[in-house]
């Protein structure tokens, strides 16, 4: 397998693009060499510069859950071109993907349009202030909400990935009002509620996407809404991840726990740039023009971006994958842990339906610190023999790989042959 034309335009990229990626996952940091540049996706299987080919598990991390390009995306997406493009003024579509939203969602009342994941978070954390009339967020470690200065604390993946205690250039003020808990403690959360009285609520990812796959533990989520609503708090859930992914309704559905606030991204816009946040009236109807909490977008709700999303979740919905994903991910987690074992390698293996990944520790992961037990190197080896054998994972220890429903059993074909050799490569390290 070549890559000499992604190390070319690698190489030029370098020139005006910072690190020549436009967002630091992207870089091949922590597991070495270069990052390929890639043309063309078709379904399960995307194909680089060089023509290789690989079975997809980033999917763009998480949005393109019907694969690349489906054909009733695609012509949405074009007959949505042929109106224009962006008007400042609503638009039908908008009324559309509002309605499928707020049906998959329960907790969700009125939803507004925002352009990305960071955008909804953001948003959804000043809603649970202005509601709340209280300042203070608890975060947990490891749990990544977008790249917004007062979160942009123990925040997983890109960061762990870079080994950057948080970031610079985020001044202390912004993230003084952020108190951090540990995934799976309820207790730690208690803690803050016992030394502070203007705590406006708790952000989490209801499944941890972002350390690699974390999973709440018993009831935690319940028992931590509980908790909240006795201290007039109110639950952010960061579904931007799991929203329409871990099924229509989010992980809220699996779960069982409705949340107060919800933010969204990713899947909503199926590779478009979309993200949402949402609550039931009383709260949403603080947000501007109804209410005093002002946020605003030049090109939230866009027109081209809705079609891409109502389209999206239509055929998701119509699909219903849910099932197969199940099956399929629970295939992959077996290829995964019989070849670690034919090569006596220790691995936890976390799944949550279509997000799972590997973790090269023998430490069961349930929070931030489990994971980072993890041998990055052992990863770092095992990721370049899987590309090589033709599977694109995401290039860090510390992220989900994802699922498409359009997957085929050659897929799994290929990802089983390219984990044995894979683990082989470790077990010489
Ligand atoms: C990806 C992600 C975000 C940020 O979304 P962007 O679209 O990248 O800004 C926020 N929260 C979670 C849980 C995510 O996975």
């Amino acid at each position: 397998m070549e890559f000499k034309k992604s190390q070319k335009l690698y190489k030029k990229g370098l020139e005006n693009l910072v690190g020549a990626v436009n967002s630091p996952v992207r870089a091949f940091a922590s597991v070495g060499g270069n990052p390929l540049f890639i043309k063309r996706g078709r379904g399960s299987q995307i194909t680089d510069v060089d023509g290789n080919k690989y079975v997809d598990l980033v999917l763009s991390y998480g949005p393109m859950i019907l694969g690349h390009r489906h054909n009733k995306v695609q012509k949405a997406v074009n007959k949505a071109l042929k109106n224009g493009y962006s008007f400042g003024a609503s638009t039908e579509n908008e009324i559309k993907l509002a309605k499928i939203v707020c049906d998959a969602f329960p907790g969700m009342d009125k939803v507004r349009f925002v352009n990305s994941g960071t955008e909804a978070v953001l948003s959804g954390i000043r809603l649970a202030r202005a509601f709340t009339g209280k300042d203070k967020i608890i975060k947990f470690s490891g749990c990544y909400h977008g790249h917004q200065d007062a979160l942009l604390v123990a925040a997983g993946s890109g960061l762990a990935t870079l080994s950057l205690p948080g970031s610079k250039g985020v001044p202390e003020g912004a993230v003084k009002n952020t108190l951090i808990a540990n995934y799976n403690d309820l207790d730690s959360v208690k803690k803050h509620f016992e030394e502070h009285d203007d705590i406006a609520g708790v952000i989490i990812e209801p499944v941890g996407g972002n350390m690699g796959v974390v999973i709440p533990q018993d009831n935690f989520l319940q028992e931590l809404k509980e908790f909240l609503h006795s201290k007039e708090a109110l639950l952010i859930a960061d579904e931007v991840m799991t929203g329409f992914r871990s099924k229509f309704g989010g992980a809220q559905e699996v779960l069982g726990v409705e949340a107060d606030i919800t933010c969204l991204g990713k899947v909503i816009g199926g590779g478009f740039p979309v993200g949402a946040y949402g609550a039931r009236n009383e709260i949403m109807e603080m947000v501007a023009p109804l209410g005093g909490m002002y946020q605003a977008g030049t090109l939230s709700g866009n027109p081209i971006a809705m079609a891409g999303g109502i389209s999206t979740l239509r055929e998701l919905k119509k699909q219903n994958p849910y099932d197969q994903f199940e099956e399929v991910g629970k295939q992959i987690e077996d290829i995964l842990l019989k070849a670690a074992e034919k090569y006596g390698i220790e691995i936890t293996v976390n799944r949550f339906g279509s997000m799972l990944n590997p973790f090269f520790t023998s430490t069961k992961v349930t929070n931030f610190e489990d994971a980072q037990t993890s041998n990055t190197k052992k990863f770092a080896v095992f990721f370049w023999e899987m590309i090589k054998n033709g599977v694109f994972l995401p290039p860090s220890q510390f992220e989900a790989w994802f699922l498409s429903s359009a997957i085929t059993k050659e897929d799994i074909e290929i990802i089983k042959k390219a984990t044995d050799a894979a683990m082989l490569a470790v077990s010489k390290m």
